[in-house]
């Protein structure tokens, strides 16, 4: 049997789990149908000058999933793989994700099919400017509000922040989140995807009894969520064994000095390919390895029902979204390895957007203290909730997160609706 992922739809993953959620919760019919499709999905198509002084065509997406508990609120990502039903995903687990960690935000997401590393900055500014420009009617502070993912970063929350701001004839900085510090970003932001789940990685683990203070971590993806991942992993006095990148799969079981290696890899182009200390294999091989927690941080559908059998990991937290496809999710049940879900193990990115939102909002700006303390207070109390959630329905953490959010969305829109009496909705 290969261990070669195969290819699933994102967006069959999340209706797979939304839909068991919703049995259990014994949501209407019409209601059920209603909050899993998207509110709006805006597809563009623009033109760019590059610096040969060719014109070129990009086609760009902005799916907004719901707007039910506030303001849609998701990144844009930059690939050349994106495609509607994977940003249909991406938006929804946006949605369930702000709804399960309490913040007032909806969901959405956004794309540009574009290979990032193929331009010129000057050129990923004209484009992101012209995708800005083309969604003008659709962000907005109150209405739907952007940040980075993959292939994406502060460079970008800028640029859509400056060109937003001309066309409004003033500076409207919270428009987006993740922008430079000096651009109205908030401190703690970089790396608040993988502080957060290396807070959840250590909850975890102490909930499973499995902390031992040398626990064993592979990690997938050596972006800004892997790296801080690893880095915080590591300052905990967790022996990082694996790490991997898109073009190389690194592996040492007596552990690999993590900040020793973002050095490498920020004096290396940003590549992890040649450190040495360390011994090469093949990226499928990291999945596998013989390690207490795996944290694939890269992509969706990593792991999917043709590898699950072969997972030796005792935990899996998702640091990316959606690298469990639904396929595996009965697979790793049975083999009784929990799974953190990504709506709740890399939450941590859009609680700091929503502390930069504030910041922007009130006009004030927070110490890092005051930035880390609330994410882990917000982070460690919707852990809890989830956690006791599955002991009270017996259910998963990740049908347990589901439950949680969908419940709130659903609450929210039927008193936002005076729908409470027409509607059946079983109360747990
Ligand atoms: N792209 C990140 C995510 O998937 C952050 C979204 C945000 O900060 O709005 O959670």
């Amino acid at each position: 049997m290969s261990t070669q992922a195969i290819q699933q739809n994102p967006f069959q993953s999340m209706l797979d789990r939304y839909n068991t959620a919703a049995d259990i919760l014994n949501l209407e019919p019409s209601l059920r149908h209603k909050l899993q499709q998207p509110e709006k999905q805006v597809l563009i198509n623009f033109s760019v000058r590059l610096d040969n002084g060719e014109e070129k065509n990009f086609d760009g997406y902005r799916i907004i999933h719901s707007t039910t508990l506030g303001p849609s609120k998701g990144g844009i990502r930059y690939d050349t793989a994106v495609n509607l039903e994977e940003v249909k995903a991406l938006a929804a687990w946006m949605t369930w994700k702000s709804a399960v960690t309490g913040i007032p935000f909806g969901g959405a997401k956004g794309g540009i099919v574009v290979d990032p590393k193929q331009h010129s900055k000057a050129e990923l500014e004209r484009i992101t400017r012209a995708y800005t420009k083309a969604l003008a009617d659709i962000f907005g502070p109150d209405k739907d509000v952007p940040a980075p993912d993959m292939g994406t970063g502060p460079d970008e929350m800028g640029w859509l922040m400056d060109e937003f701001s001309l066309l409004h004839g003033k500076t409207i900085h919270a428009v987006v989140t993740g922008k430079h510090l000096n651009a109205g970003g908030s401190l703690g932001r970089t790396e608040a995807t993988g502080r957060g789940v290396s807070i959840i990685t250590l909850l975890a683990l102490q909930k499973l009894g499995l902390y031992t203070g040398h626990s064993t971590v592979a990690v997938q993806g050596f972006g800004n969520v892997g790296l801080h991942t690893a880095l915080f992993l590591h300052e905990a006095g967790l022996k990082i064994v694996a790490v991997s990148d898109i073009n190389t799969a690194l592996y040492n079981p007596a552990g690999i000095n993590i900040p020793e290696l973002i050095l490498y890899y920020n004096l290396n182009n940003k590549s992890i390919t040649g450190y040495p200390k360390t011994q090469s294999i093949e990226h499928d091989e990291l999945l596998l390895l013989p390690v207490n927690v795996l944290i694939p941080a890269a992509k969706e559908d990593v792991i999917t029902a043709a590898n699950a059998p072969f997972i030796k990991a005792n935990l899996i937290v998702e640091g990316a979204n959606g690298p469990v496809s639904s396929d595996a999710d009965a697979i790793l049940k049975d083999k009784n390895i929990t799974v953190v879900p990504d709506i709740v193990a890399n939450a941590g990115g859009v609680t700091v957007s929503y502390f930069e939102w504030l910041q922007n909002s009130l006009n004030e700006s927070w110490a890092i203290e005051q930035v880390n303390y609330r994410l882990n207070d917000i982070l460690e109390q919707s852990f809890n909730e989830v956690y006791n959630t599955a002991a009270q329905y017996n259910a998963t953490l990740r049908i347990a997160a589901y439950i949680l959010a969908v419940k709130k969305v659903a609450q929210t829109y039927m008193i936002n609706r005076s729908l409470n009496n027409s509607v059946s909705f079983k109360q747990n």
